[in-house]
């Protein structure tokens, strides 16, 4: 399949690629890793007249700590995020999700950004940065803004970009001592998609009672959500198999679920339930 013709900006600077989003309005779409972008400009569901490349931009692709946060820089690819030592160390849940995301392709060239910005309803990271409570740095006409990733992710596809803005830093919080994380997903076989992904963030105080929890479910929605059920049946428990299962039996509470050709509403509904309680057991034995 080939692309509808279009123009390519390489822009060399933010500043320079939000000027060519002003001047070229809706015809401009930007690309990152262009791993979904030019799929679905092949299939001609996108047919942007402006390309406006990011990939020439120097200084967006980092992974640094500063002041209790991890910055990830938009243009990070998940190979580099993978590699980094420090996401490691504070961030068991990222490589847990890297090992199931799409292939080794499309791990080299997809960026951290372009998952944010692209909000797929069945992406992984984006429930990964829910659950780890970041924000989203985000850079436009206006200045630099930054949103907590509750507020960013607003339906299919769609966040709280506005046009001309660019994501150029998701911040992760260091989590607290005592605090295991875990990505747990039943995936699409042929494109690795997550039929129901759950991202679970436990905290323990020192009796081994669940001091916090934060969990977000991919996949079975219209959106990455955040099961605020699941989170308030855990806290100031003992997790044991009874209040574990009765945490995941929650799942679904609140949650728009989805059914296509890859699950049904009841499969999705059945299945949220039994990834969440795997995704909380294997982040509080990490806690
Ligand atoms: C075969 C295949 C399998 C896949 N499997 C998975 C999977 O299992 N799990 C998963 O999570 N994902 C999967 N993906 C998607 C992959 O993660 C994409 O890389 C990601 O969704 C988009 O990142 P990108 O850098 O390629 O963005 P692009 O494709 O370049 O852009 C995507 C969209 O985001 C916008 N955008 C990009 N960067 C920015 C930015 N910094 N600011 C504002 N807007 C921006 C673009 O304009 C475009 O609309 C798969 C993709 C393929 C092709």
């Amino acid at each position: 399949m080939i692309p509808a013709a279009f123009e390519y900006r390489p822009a060399r600077s933010v500043e320079e690629a939000i000027a060519l989003l002003q001047d070229y309005g809706d015809e401009a779409k930007l690309m990152a890793g262009g791993q979904s972008l030019i799929p679905t400009m092949k299939l001609r569901l996108a047919q942007p007249g402006v390309l406006v490349d990011l990939g020439r931009i120097p200084g967006l692709a980092y992974i640094r700590e500063e002041n209790g946060t991890v910055a990830i820089g938009a243009m990070t690819t998940y190979t580099a995020l993978g590699r980094s030592d420090l996401v490691g160390q504070h961030f068991a849940i990222i490589p847990d999700a890297l090992a199931v995301l799409a292939d080794r392709q499309v791990r080299n060239r997809g960026t951290v950004g372009g998952s944010m910005a692209h909000a797929d309803p069945a992406a992984d990271l984006t429930a990964v940065v829910l659950a780890l409570k970041g924000a989203i740095v985000i850079q436009g006409p206006g200045g630099t803004r930054t949103m907590t990733a509750d507020d960013f992710f607003v339906d299919t596809f769609a966040t709280a970009l506005q046009p001309g803005e660019i994501v150029t830093e998701i911040r992760l919080p260091v989590p607290p001592a005592h605090t295991g994380s875990a990505y747990v997903k039943l995936e699409n076989k042929a494109s690795h998609y997550a039929v129901v992904g759950c991202a679970a963030v436990i905290t323990l105080n020192a009796d081994g009672t669940c001091s916090s929890a934060s969990i977000a479910i991919t996949g079975a929605s219209t959106r990455p959500t955040r099961a605020k059920a699941v989170e308030a049946a855990l806290a100031g428990k003992k997790l044991d198999e009874t209040q574990l299962s009765d945490a995941a039996s929650h799942a679904v509470d609140g949650l728009e679920l989805v059914g296509d050709i890859h699950g049904s509403q009841a499969y999705r509904g059945q299945m949220c339930t039994v990834m969440t309680r795997r995704a909380i057991l294997k982040a509080a034995e990490r806690a």
